[in-house]
């Protein structure tokens, strides 16, 4: 009995070391030096009061003349959120942040700016040690990529603002982060807020954390969380309080899923897997019990051509209260889907390959959001959170 609770109380701490990895941040956000609404202070105060663990500021380089001054505001610190050092290249051709755990050179950078030399930026970036980000690859109004994605770009920000305006998340996740990763590169999707104001109209679909990019970080600093978005250690969710994913596989059979998103498995015939489901803040309880139910290969194909749409059939089903999908997407197409309600926090399936198969696994989570205010419903989308690739054989 002894040894039981012991083993008890030792899991639970486990399990919320496991937890507190899970780092919560937005990469993507403006001041009032660049095109934004409210100053350094007041930003940095609406991170806060979402509650976030890290936070950058990405004022646009161009507003700047180049030289980031928002670094240097004597607002710009916090005891408590790790604070990046991070900018916005700013070109006709498109945008990418570059992210700092520590104050760089801007200089060099900004001149492959002038010369609109994105792959040069890619290479200062680098040498400053900083991570290079492209941003918003495709866009409704405006600026998309237009420059190629480059061997050795560190992350892309495949969610960018809430997730049906205004850049074209569908198209930047599932046809140009697929189609990077179906051409055997290893990229991170990143996500980011790209907010501008904190009130008024634009503030309801762009604002801070939606969504929120969630890294599993081995320390709590800024150089950890650099290491991890770069290793694809990241998770995103559509809100700081909505529910996030976890993947992990194993592949010795011990079932200890020591494998993280961004890992890559050579040479293994056999690979389970597990998704685990986070809930930050409590959903409220339903009396139904655990509903987890593997849907047929037939429906999972029908949610891949559109011919069922995934929401309109989960709202079907009354009787389940809030259900939710739960789709596995193996290169590019979705290859297994669950129904699932809120008491769910664990799927696990496995998956047979060939030895030298290359292939890469992701998981999404769809359904309602459960925000309240009606224009969010609209603006959110289906998706409610999703994760990184894990990788076998690249
Ligand atoms: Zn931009
Ligand atoms: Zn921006």
């Amino acid at each position: 009995m002894i040894i039981r609770i012991i083993f008890v109380v030792l899991m639970s701490l486990i399990n919320s070391q496991i937890r507190a990895e899970w780092l919560k941040g937005d990469l993507h956000t403006h001041s009032t030096y660049s095109d934004g609404s409210h100053n350094i202070a007041e930003v940095i105060n609406a991170a806060k009061s979402t509650g976030l663990d890290f936070f950058a500021i990405t004022d646009h380089d161009t507003l700047m003349n180049g030289e980031p001054y928002h670094w240097f505001d004597p607002a710009y610190k916090d005891d408590k959120m790790i604070l990046l050092y991070g900018i916005e290249w700013t070109t006709l051709k498109g945008h990418a942040n570059i992210f700092s755990d520590k104050i760089f050179d801007y200089q060099r950078i900004w001149r492959a700016n002038q010369d609109q030399n994105a792959n040069q930026t890619m290479i200062e970036a680098h040498n400053q040690n900083a991570i290079f980000s492209i941003n918003h690859p495709e866009m409704m109004f405006g600026l998309k990529w237009d420059y190629d994605i480059f061997q050795g770009a560190d992350s892309i920000e495949i969610w960018n603002g809430v997730y049906r305006l205004q850049s074209r998340n569908a198209w930047s996740i599932t046809k140009i982060w697929d189609e990077e990763l179906m051409s055997g590169r290893r990229i991170t999707g990143i996500g980011g807020s790209d907010t501008h104001q904190l009130d008024g109209l634009l503030s309801k679909w762009k604002n801070i954390a939606t969504p929120t990019t969630w890294v599993d970080s081995v320390d709590r600093d800024g150089k950890s969380i650099l290491e991890a978005i770069k290793k694809g250690r990241v998770s995103l969710s559509y809100a700081v309080d909505a529910p996030m994913l976890e993947f992990l596989a194993d592949v010795d059979n011990k079932h200890e899923y020591t494998i993280k998103t961004g890992d890559n498995i050579i040479s293994r015939t056999s690979i389970d897997f597990k998704i685990r489901i986070h809930y930050p803040h409590q959903e409220k309880k339903y009396k139904t019990g655990v509903i987890v139910k593997e849907l047929a290969s037939e429906l999972t194909q029908a949610f891949e051509d559109g011919s069922v749409d995934v929401v309109k059939y989960l709202q079907e089903d009354k009787s389940f209260g809030k259900v939710r999908a739960v789709g596995v997407f193996k290169n590019g197409k979705l290859f297994k889907t669950w129904k699932i309600n809120e008491k769910v926090n664990e799927i696990v399936f496995s998956d047979q390959l060939d030895k030298r198969e290359r292939s890469y696994y992701r998981v999404e989570l769809v359904g309602k959001p459960s925000s309240s205010y009606f224009a969010n419903v609209l603006l959110y989308g289906k998706t409610i959170a999703l994760t990184n690739p894990i990788y076998v054989n690249y």
